[in-house]
């Protein structure tokens, strides 16, 4: 794909200190089967009679009056970064089970119920997690000199078990690949740090592979700390999964093995990681580690749920939804206060231009996305018998990031169903891209049971700089680049809710 093609008129941003392509950095087979269709097809409307927005949808002309509308007060809208605002500077950080998870919850509680509508507080019983102390040094290491260490930037792993409180001194092993750790023998691996130096591919990321080259990476932090304590390592760390340049630490979730050992997991900075690599390669090195993160009991939270009730078919829905909680280190501006602030901003303006369309539109603000997902299974869960009647469910997850396209994920039917809004929609900004599991995490669950799930295919090039790190603040996010995912995707849920295209009628149950 031309980069110049998918960004017009954007300059191409590079960086001095570039980080070598990973070694095998495959991407999910799924990437050579979509369909990406680029078309500078705008939405076009005419005043009065039908007409046609792209050819494989038509709308009547009160709903285009209605999409121009629902586009101007997007193009102007303040709103969703005043909430993305608040959400960041005055709460701040929202990891599940914490206070200012609370907050938040009650924060757009009280937010949705000023601007009029009813909220549900769907109870979710939520992991409850807390970071500890932090600290890593390089204790001995080819061409020391005496009596100094090295510092080494580290943060622990999401649910991931403490180091003994006195912390863990210990030789490291470096592996690039998983290939590359299961040649070693338990041996090897026993008594020692495995630290997984696999490298996130900045230049997949830069040229719109962002997602790509996430996925190919992600899998040492989620895997990785599982493998090495199954060998007998002390400890795990990972390369953050993230470009370098500003020594930051990424976390994230890990997973061990159910039943199986569970060893302290951390990652460690790009630049920290290359310069234990570089030392490994002329001799020992041997680093100290102390990582105190621990469990609380279990907490009880909640998605929040707002309903604009349908008026020709109430039990018809479709979902508008990001998720409340964050990681710690910042406070999840662009993961994910965006997505939240975009999806309450959705429904205050589709209620101004329209407050009765023909399906229920409903606003979620998820819950535990970020270490367990509680709140999108406890939702797949408690209205399983409704979700045959859900006719698509949208999550913006990705970032300000300006939208490329739409992504989907649906059955081939109801694909076919759908294609109509979809292509009507995402033609204008770039086109449909049919993806092979649900673009939303928390959508996942109702997604394995049928629902058709949609995410904007953001502007994810610098998306990974800052995703689950300390930097991860308010001052990133764009309020212009807001406005744009603000404006596609009240078109898109207001033209799935008005149920005019005949092609989405839902098969009769
Ligand atoms: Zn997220």
């Amino acid at each position: 794909m031309n980069l110049r093609a998918l960004y017009p008129g954007m300059a191409v941003q590079s960086r001095s200190n570039a980080y070598v392509k990973a070694p095998d950095a495959g991407y999910p087979p799924w990437m050579n089967r979509v369909r990406l269709t680029l078309t500078l097809a705008m939405l076009c409307v005419t005043s009065g009679g039908r007409s046609e927005m792209n050819s494989r949808s038509t709308f009547s002309a009160a709903t285009q009056r209605d999409v121009m509308a629902l586009r101007a007060a997007a193009q102007s809208s303040d709103y969703s970064y005043e909430q993305v605002r608040f959400l960041c500077n005055s709460i701040g950080p929202r990891l599940s089970g914490s206070q200012q998870a609370a907050a938040a919850v009650d924060y757009v509680k009280r937010q949705m119920m000023d601007l009029g509508f009813e909220v549900k507080l769907e109870p979710v019983t939520v992991r409850h997690w807390v970071r500890g102390q932090e600290e890593a040094q390089l204790t001995r290491y080819p061409g020391q000199v005496p009596g100094t260490s090295q510092k080494i930037v580290v943060t622990a792993l999401g649910n991931a078990v403490a180091t003994p409180p006195d912390g863990i001194t210990a030789p490291i092993i470096v592996v690039n690949t998983f290939d590359e750790f299961d040649r070693l023998s338990t041996n090897t691996v026993k008594g020692k740090i495995v630290l997984f130096n696999h490298p996130f591919d900045e230049f997949a990321a830069l040229a719109g592979r962002a997602e790509q080259a996430y996925e190919s990476a992600v899998k040492y932090r989620s895997q990785g700390p599982a493998r090495a304590a199954e060998k007998g390592a002390l400890a795990a760390l990972v390369r953050s999964v993230g470009p370098g340049g500003s020594r930051l630490a990424h976390t994230g979730t890990t997973k061990y093995r159910q039943g199986g050992p569970q060893i302290a997991a951390g990652a460690v900075t790009a630049e920290d990681a290359d310069l234990i690599a570089a030392l490994a390669v002329r001799g020992e090195v041997e680093i100290h580690l102390l990582l105190t993160p621990r469990d609380l009991p279990p907490a009880q939270s909640y998605n929040v749920i707002v309903d604009l009730k349908g008026s020709q078919h109430p039990e018809q829905i479709v979902i508008v939804s990001g998720h409340l909680d964050s990681w710690d280190l910042g406070t999840g501006a662009i993961d994910d206060a965006s997505g939240v602030g975009v999806a309450m901003d959705v429904l205050r303006i589709i209620k101004q231009v329209n407050p009765r369309p023909a399906r229920t539109i409903r606003f979620v603000a998820w819950m535990n996305e970020e270490n367990g997902v509680a709140g999108g299974r406890g939702y797949a869960e408690d209205y399983k018998s409704e979700l045959p009647k859900h006719i698509a469910a949208i999550e913006l997850d990705f970032g300000d990031g300006r939208p490329l396209g739409l992504k989907v994920h649906a059955s081939a039917e109801k694909l076919e169903s759908l294609s109509g809004v979809l292509h009507a929609i995402g033609d204008s900004i770039g086109g449909v891209l049919t993806v092979e599991d649900s673009p939303g995490v928390d959508l996942s669950p109702m997604d394995e049971l049928g629902v058709p799930t949609i995410a904007p295919l953001q502007d994810t090039r610098h998306y990974f700089d800052y995703h689950h790190t300390a930097a991860d603040t308010f001052d990133k996010v764009r309020i212009d680049e807001l406005r744009q995912n603000l404006e596609i995707i009240c078109s898109l849920v207001y033209t799935l809710a008005q149920k005019e295209d005949g092609s989405s009628e839902p098969a009769p149950q």
